[in-house]
């Protein structure tokens, strides 16, 4: 086996990170850096392609450093990243045109509810699986089109490209000889027919974006070209890519349709496998590719929840209820309940099930013997509420009965939460040991295509298992069971929709 270690690069919405496994899918080396947010107007984010790219080449040659490790060493590099970041460069200078527009940017919404008016929304959903938004890639190089000087004759002249930033990044790595990104990242783009697996004709008809704009559309586990040599001190085969959010399902090990993860970050990221034929939804999710190996496709369902970890930060930073996140576990744990409370997060609106904008954060049930120890408590719990009303939309949507949930994400340390979850859920929650599973994953995708893992079962066999030789990536994998009863959870259920119907009808009242 050529190269003792996968290096994954880990392209994150705030600081790119490069992390170095071993066999076992242990963590051998890490470096993280951040990198400079831009807001040039109320609702807008940027970021520098260039500072993006230089970035993630200096953690990559940190974590090589301090593994003392050369090229050789490295058997390949997986690439995971923030999703619908849209960069459009020039395919001679490798100059982009504008900063990358960031997912989390909403100048492009009312363009979008101006399609929607126009009767686009269902068409968009029935080819991409997506719901019509700014989130997407679609609005957002159909704006840098619009806006960029001389941008769109380039654009037509074919000199310009689109990519999300592995496309980037594969596109510098390989000193601008390659352009191409994986299943996963394209079915994010709403341009990408998820059905027909090609770019969509009529949908880049009406985003006006030429054809020849478009990246290669490849598997998520292939090896797409070796880095130029002068970057990380000789070539090196990058053999892996994919979405940060299908990564973590596949750094998950959630290989049979059915598995669940959720990420409990500053918001909750829950997709589910739903194997190898596109699920409509008809319960408020989005239909999307989770990864493409050897040309077959595995799809996911999934939803997003706005706020989970940010109302931590909530507490902390406005209330002032708390010092730092760990300790909601110790006030929380002084008391046995909320003593009736609930607390609908809704800072920003609602996302996944309800997509209802209007809503507002509601704290209901109060009486005179609540206190700070109930009140953190009903914000734990409201992570746990979210996420569930998502697994129920899974539910409905797949007709599978979930059995486990997987979980990861900073606020997954939460021992409380975790609980809860299985609790609400009635599910069994399983936290790995190693929650660096966005990463794990690039890094499987990257290992199995050039045969450092044999196949899936080898993966399984190599990282899961117990062992004394540093068989870490789940060796300490911790299971919560439900522990409540089918009455208790019916009524906390109702409650809870009960307190996200006063969320929803604030605004209307
Ligand atoms: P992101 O990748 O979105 O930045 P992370 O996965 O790093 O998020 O998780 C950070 C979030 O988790 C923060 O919102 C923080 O409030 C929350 N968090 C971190 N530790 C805990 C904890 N022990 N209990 C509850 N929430 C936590």
């Amino acid at each position: 086996m050529a190269g003792k270690y996968i290096m994954a690069l880990d392209a994150g919405t705030t600081s790119n990170r490069c992390i170095l496994f071993d066999h076992a899918g242990k963590i051998c080396a890490t470096a993280q850096r951040e990198f400079s947010q831009f807001y040039p107007k109320a609702g807008w984010v940027e970021h520098d392609p260039y500072e993006i790219f230089n970035v993630m080449l200096g953690v990559a040659r940190e974590a090589m450093m301090k593994l003392g490790v050369t090229a050789s060493d490295i058997a390949a590099i997986g690439i995971t990243n923030q999703r619908e970041t849209t960069i459009v460069w020039d395919r001679t200078t490798n100059q982009p045109v504008y900063n990358a527009i960031v997912w989390q940017c909403r100048r492009t919404s009312e363009y979008c509810s101006m399609l929607e008016k126009e009767g686009w929304e269902e068409r968009i959903r029935e080819k991409t699986g997506l719901k019509l938004d700014a989130y997407f890639s679609a609005t957002k190089i159909h704006w840098i089109l619009e806006h960029v000087e001389g941008a769109r004759e380039k654009a037509e002249r074919g000199d310009l490209l689109f990519g999300t930033v592995e496309t980037w990044l594969i596109w510098k790595l390989t000193g601008g000889k390659v352009h191409v990104t994986d299943y996963s990242n394209a079915s994010r783009t709403m341009l990408y027919n998820i059905y027909q697996l090609d770019w969509d004709q009529e949908l880049l008809d009406l985003f006006k974006i030429p054809r020849s704009m478009m990246p290669e559309v490849r598997n998520c586990s292939e090896v797409y070209a070796q880095t130029a040599p002068e970057y990380l001190g000789g070539p090196i085969p990058i053999a892996g890519a994919a979405g940060d959010q299908q990564s973590a399902l596949f750094g998950q090990q959630c290989f049979v349709p059915g598995s669940v993860k959720n990420t409990y970050g500053t918001g909750g990221f829950l997709l589910m496998n739903s194997g190898e034929t596109p699920m409509p939804s008809s319960h408020g999710l989005v239909t999307t590719i989770a990864w493409g190996i050897d040309g077959k496709i595995t799809y996911a369902l999934e939803g997003s929840v706005m706020i989970a970890g940010a109302v931590i930060q909530w507490l902390r930073d406005e209330l002032h209820l708390i010092d730092s996140a760990v300790d909601t576990e110790y006030l929380a744990s002084k008391v046995k309940d909320t003593n009736g409370c609930y607390l609908v997060p809704a800072f920003v609106g609602l996302g996944a099930p309800y997509w209802n904008p209007y809503a507002r954060g509601v704290f209901i049930g109060l009486s005179r013997g609540v206190n700070k120890s109930h009140m953190v408590r009903a914000a734990l719990e409201s992570m746990a509420f979210q996420a569930n009303d998502v697994l129920a939309a899974m539910t409905a949507d797949s007709g599978i009965a979930l059995k486990e949930l997987r979980v990861d994400g900073g606020a997954s340390a939460n021992n409380i939460l975790v609980q809860t979850q299985a609790d609400l859920s009635d599910i069994t929650v399983i936290r790995p040991a190693c929650v660096e599973t966005t990463a794990m994953g690039a890094a499987y995708l990257a290992g199995l295509s050039v045969g450092y893992w044999k196949d899936s079962a080898d993966l399984v066999a190599c990282t899961r298992m117990n062992g004394d030789e540093g068989r870490e990536a789940s060796k300490a994998e911790e299971h919560f069971v439900p522990s409540i009863g089918d009455e208790e959870r019916q009524i906390r259920l109702k409650h809870w929709q009960k307190a996200v119907k006063c969320a929803q009808y604030w605004t209307e009242i």
